[in-house]
């Protein structure tokens, strides 16, 4: 595999016993790129900022070292991870008790908002500091993934603020993302003193087993026929392209619904995930994915990050994203950790084409025309 380094595993970075064995439990056998980089600085203390794409393990590399750096006997809260999406922090949860299978009496909780037990409203971290629910003194090390969507303009930057300033002085932070915008450097610096960063080579491998393709459509002036225009060519895909999973994205979720319900209604189960849907709603989408009851998720970029499902090998967007983070991003839910995959973009001749040739030049991008008509051995 691409992505595993060769001769060394995990023995060797000298991680305590329950916790080498929570990582062989969980079939992590050799440490990623970043994994092998990031976990021994992080046990030396260092506060972080890890970047490295999408796929690459980052979610293995701060709870190995939350684990880690545990102290049995203080049964307090020790470590405080933020996310940006219910779902990701599901997902981390879901890591750390892989992780920390071995590690008697480890207790991790997700707090989201949002469910329905009115109860769970006030679950959300602030407001249990606020409460007295959640004693702050023992928090050792602070953890923030997708760090950049996190500290993003308008998003948690009030409550990270507020959480922060409720922590110990003398405690440990990493923070995590796929990008590192110049805006996200000044935020960290408010929090970190003299942070080591752990970066990958844009060139180490990363999305390497994912090819990269766009079409062009014609451009109309009704919108709703351009998106018929661009669906149709979608079934051609689903068509040609023994695809395990795919997610497919959409700029508007008004039209996520509609195409979930157009693919269903063809015999292709899809569901679909957006930000106007409830929790619930939102969970069980989520959970469809994973137990393969679904072949296509339909998500708005209120869902696209972090998701991580191993059989996604297809992703399209629909429509050009609004920026190439997002469009790293989204690319990214397939093709994780060096698997094969692979990436189509459906842009409208004219505005929209040159938006995606822009984000093609700005994240070097080998991309090119999809073939007409779709070859069959194109996965
Ligand atoms: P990121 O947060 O960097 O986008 P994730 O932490 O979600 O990536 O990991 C991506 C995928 O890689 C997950 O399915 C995870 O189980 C897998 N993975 C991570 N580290 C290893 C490892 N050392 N060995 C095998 N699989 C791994
Ligand atoms: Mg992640």
């Amino acid at each position: 595999d691409v992505l595993l380094s060769d001769g060394i595993d995990f023995s060797s970075l000298l991680l305590s016993q329950p916790v080498q064995d929570g990582l062989i439990a969980s079939g992590f056998q050799k440490p990623s790129p970043i994994q092998l980089k990031a976990i021994p600085l992080g046990r030396c203390g260092l506060d972080l900022i890890v970047q490295a794409k999408s796929g690459t393990g980052k979610t293995c590399v701060f709870a190995t070292i939350a684990l880690d750096s545990l102290v049995a006997e203080n049964m307090t809260t020790q470590v405080l991870v933020l996310a940006p999406t219910r779902e990701i922090a599901v997902q981390i949860h879901s890591v750390v008790m892989a992780i920390g299978s071995a590690m008697e009496g480890l207790e991790c909780h997700v707090f989201i908002g949002g469910t329905p037990v009115s109860q769970d409203k006030s679950r959300r971290i602030k407001q249990l500091i606020e409460l007295g629910f959640l004693s702050t003194a023992s928090i050792r090390l602070f953890v923030l993934d997708e760090a950049d969507k996190l500290l993003e303009e308008g998003s948690f930057q009030d409550q990270i603020n507020w959480i922060y300033s409720s922590l110990p002085a003398n405690k440990q932070m990493l923070a995590l993302s796929a990008t590192y915008p110049e805006s996200l450097a000044q935020h960290l610096s408010r929090y970190m003193r003299d942070p080591t960063f752990v970066r990958l080579n844009p060139t180490d491998p990363g999305l390497i087993g994912l090819k990269q393709y766009y079409r062009v459509v014609k451009s109309h002036p009704l919108p709703h026929k351009v998106f018929e225009e661009k669906v149709q060519q979608l079934f051609e895909l689903f068509a040609k392209v023994p695809f395990n999973q795919a997610l497919v994205f959409s700029n508007l979720h008004t039209r996520a619904q509609h195409l979930a319900d157009i693919l269903t209604a063809k015999g292709l189960p899809a569901v679909c995930i957006s930000g106007g849907l409830s929790q619930d709603q939102r969970l069980e989408a989520m959970s469809k994915l994973k137990q393969y009851q679904c072949r296509v998720l339909i998500s708005t970029d209120l869902t696209s990050r972090g998701i991580d499902a191993d059989k996604v090998n297809l992703v399209i967007n629909l429509d050009v994203p609004q920026d190439w983070e997002t469009y790293m991003h989204r690319i990214g839910r397939a093709g994780r950790f060096g698997t094969h995959g692979l990436a189509v973009t459906y842009c409208c001749h004219g505005e929209e084409e040159n938006k995606m040739m822009a984000i093609a030049q700005k994240c070097r991008l080998s991309l090119s025309l999809l073939p007409d008509p779709v070859p069959s051995g194109l996965m």
